[in-house]
């Protein structure tokens, strides 16, 4: 299934060209990644692979997290690489689009395991990370601390600090006050904006999440305290269901304790298939890639789809909900609240400012709404009859293809 990511980013962007007239060229040069690393790292007895991918760096360096997952495939850092080029243009921010991944089970791994695998990871990339070349973040099943170590180890490497090589880092080695729950809080302020645009009230609004990790836990958290009805939630061990609304923080205190949101008494035990045909309103996908297919895409009975996990609906299967009505609100806007943040700590990494939380907060919930607005105004401009995804690729692009011509890249 993995292996199809990149092959369905082509179907896209041959379809984008025609509604933005693209040359060949630009459709070639948006399509091939600028650098794609790879190597083995050895731990203990095993040699994981691991990858680090630079789509393009036209706007800035390159930008993106690493993934710790036994199932990490070229084919997906190389997808996972292009989505971050698309938000962090559409975002504004001066960067390109990069990510990075290790094949290996971090659940079944010791803390020095894992310090290990960050460790050389950097060993391996480092000549080719830096503030201004290509800076990783956290993404699944990599933390605060996994980023500590790999700045560790960067600065070993070099020679002296610099802490902007690297973003998601603890608040003690100049982390962001924010970064905790930023893609959380933007995708909390991205809901406000679709719960106003489409004339819904929050009161009694339906809302299930699949995904319970830092993304999914967060804007869990956030809903389930706004005044909707958040009635399903699940990990990767299953969901609960409860059509009276679940008590978000004793669910937390079940992940905490158990290991895993399936064990909180409440409630109805549901599989992950299930969820996602559940009876709500709004569908917030905060897992992995591939979720929504064209084989269950017609059971999805929400009417609006809103991607927190970097693309859990697939090509065909976007196709379908579109077709039925239903509204996605695309990953690249969707959850850009966290490199919106790390681009917040990047850049108080190098003027040495240390901005306090309120502003930050201010900051974030404006840029959040800054691009929703952009997004539903190209979406408008095109009678809306082109989905929100195809609105926020076509402002992304006509950023990044400025940049390469700007460059004489493009002529
Ligand atoms: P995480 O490692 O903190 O959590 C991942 C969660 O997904 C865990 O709760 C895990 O149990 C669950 N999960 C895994 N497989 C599942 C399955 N098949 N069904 C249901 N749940 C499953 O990761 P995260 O940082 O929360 O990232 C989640 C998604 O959001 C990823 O797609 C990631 O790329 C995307 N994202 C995260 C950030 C961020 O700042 N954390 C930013 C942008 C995008």
């Amino acid at each position: 299934m993995k292996s199809k990511i990149f092959s369905n980013i082509i179907r896209r962007l041959t379809e984008i060209q025609k509604i933005a007239d693209l040359s060949d060229k630009e459709v070639h040069l948006l399509l091939t990644p600028k650098r794609i690393l790879k190597t083995q790292l050895k731990v203990g007895n095993e040699k994981l692979p691991a990858w680090r991918i630079l789509f393009n760096d036209a706007l800035g360096p390159g930008k993106g997290g690493v993934r710790f997952h036994p199932e990490v495939c070229q084919d997906e850092v190389m997808s996972l690489a292009f989505w971050m080029m698309i938000k962090d243009s559409l975002a504004g921010l001066p960067y390109g689009g990069a990510k990075g991944g290790v094949r290996f089970d971090p659940k079944k791994a010791s803390s020095q395991t894992l310090e290990m695998v960050s460790r050389k990871f950097v060993d391996a990339f480092y000549k080719f990370l830096g503030q201004d070349k290509d800076i990783p973040a956290p993404d699944v099943y990599t933390n605060s601390q996994i980023m500590a170590w790999m700045l560790d180890e960067y600065e070993k490497k070099i020679g002296r600090h610099q802490p902007a090589m690297i973003t998601g880092k603890p608040l003690e080695l100049q982390g962001c006050l924010l970064r905790a729950d930023a893609t959380a809080r933007g995708g909390y302020v991205i809901i406000g904006e679709m719960i106003k645009e489409f004339g819904l009230k929050k009161k009694g609004l339906k809302v299930a999440v699949q995904g319970f990790g830092n993304a999914g836990s967060n804007l869990a958290r956030m809903l389930g305290k706004s005044g909707v009805s958040l009635v399903a939630v699940s990990d990767s061990r299953g969901g609960i269901f409860n059509k009276n609304g679940l008590d978000i923080d004793q669910v937390i205190q079940t992940k905490t304790e158990a290991g895993s949101v399936s064990a909180y008494a409440d409630g109805e035990k549901i599989d992950n298939a299930s969820l996602l045909k559940l009876s709500v309103d709004v569908l917030v996908l905060a897992a992995l890639e591939n979720q929504i297919t064209r084989e269950n895409a017609d059971e999805v009975k929400a009417k609006y789809v809103v991607e927190i996990a970097n693309g859990p609906v697939t090509y065909e299967a976007d196709k379908i909900l579109f077709s039925k009505g239903v509204t996605v609100v695309p990953d690249v806007l969707a959850n850009s609240g966290g490199v919106t943040v790390s681009y917040f700590e990047w850049a108080q990494n190098r003027t040495g400012n240390i901005l306090d939380r309120e502003y930050l907060e201010k900051l974030l919930d404006k840029k959040m709404s800054a691009s929703w607005a952009k997004t539903l105004s190209v979406y408008k401009e095109h009678g809306r009859k082109i989905d929100l995804r195809t609105a926020a690729y076509l402002i992304a692009i006509k950023r990044i293809l400025a940049a390469e011509k700007l460059r004489g890249t493009l002529r």
